[in-house]
């Protein structure tokens, strides 16, 4: 039998107990590993967690978010993670819960303090009257209501206060600062929506069409309206049929500017263009879309400049 004298010095040896080694570089060490399904989240997170947090997105702002390949990388990434944000609504439902599963780390699963559900009391859109589960069988990928709500600044406040949440239960020793960094946060987000919703004002009701019904609360926000999507429902591809009826809803309306995605075909965009005068604009579904967009202010200076141009050009 060996002496529990003997069986400590064997664990020390072996690493198990006794003083731990020093971090190489304490500071950074010290930071939370925040991971996020959106780069739109992360984005957010980093104002709210500033130096406090490392922040790395999933999805890349130029992918779709509603299918993204769950990587084993990104388990390796949730693993580690101290606190993961998504979007919810069911916009990740093919690749975060099996990600989930693979990382294996309890303290970041819905209902866990690391867990942030960044669509907590946001406001939502077309939330629609059937059964969730039902709908989505049909090939909805919109069932619990339109889950692309961070196109709406104003609903990023809402989304910063989710995040400001989950970071101080996380980081009680700096609430102050968090706070400090959401207020700021909101005040600029005050300040630059006066000025984009000032400069969207001469084009008040104008009218475009766009591939993927993402734009309702955008719409909703700077006064622009949606009146075709080259899909018939979201997530369903064009139908050779659907796009004579956009065509003829497009003469009706005078549509003259259509909007898509980096990730989507610009084909069918440029058939419509062609039939009816219109042009096609890429607009940044996130941040990260295009290399300009770092910043979830970026996100609107890039969407609406790129709007007024294309509004003025027609
Ligand atoms: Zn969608």
């Amino acid at each position: 039998m060996i002496g529990k004298g003997v069986f400590t010095i064997v664990l020390s040896l072996l690493g198990f107990i006794g003083p731990r080694p020093l971090p190489a570089h304490p500071e950074a060490a010290k930071k939370l590993l925040v991971v996020t399904s959106l780069q739109d989240l992360a984005a957010i997170a980093r104002e709210i967690g500033g130096k406090y947090i490392e922040v790395f997105s999933i999805a890349k702002g130029y992918q779709d978010p509603h299918f993204v390949d769950p990587k084993p990388s990104f388990m390796v990434k949730l693993q580690r993670a101290d606190m993961f944000i998504q979007a919810g609504l069911g916009l990740e439902i093919g690749w975060v819960p099996p990600l989930l599963d693979g990382a294996r780390n309890p303290n970041i699963l819905p209902g866990s303090r690391g867990y942030v559900d960044a669509s907590k009391n946001v406001p939502l859109l077309q939330v629609p009257t059937g059964d969730p589960a039902t709908l989505r069988a049909r090939g909805d990928i919109h069932p619990y209501g339109n889950p692309h709500y961070w196109l709406d600044p104003l609903r990023g406040k809402i989304i910063a206060d989710n995040i400001f949440e989950g970071l101080a239960r996380l980081l009680p020793g700096n609430k102050e600062t968090l706070q400090r960094n959401l207020a700021r946060f909101k005040k600029t987000i005050d300040a630059k929506v006066a000025r984009w919703v000032k400069m969207m004002a001469p084009y008040k009701g104008k009218s475009v069409v766009a591939f993927h019904n993402s734009w309702p609360y955008f719409e909703q926000r700077f006064g622009i309206k949606v009146v075709a999507f080259i899909e018939p429902k979201p997530g369903i591809p064009p139908t050779p049929k659907h796009l004579v009826k956009v065509i003829r809803i497009m003469k009706e309306r005078r549509v003259k500017v259509i909007i898509i995605s980096p990730y989507f075909s610009r084909k069918s965009a440029e058939l419509l263009a062609s039939k009816t005068g219109a042009s096609v604009i890429e607009l940044a579904p996130s941040v990260g879309a295009f290399p300009e967009i770092q910043t979830y202010t970026d996100l609107f200076d890039y969407n609406l400049s790129r709007l007024v141009k294309a509004f003025h050009g027609n």
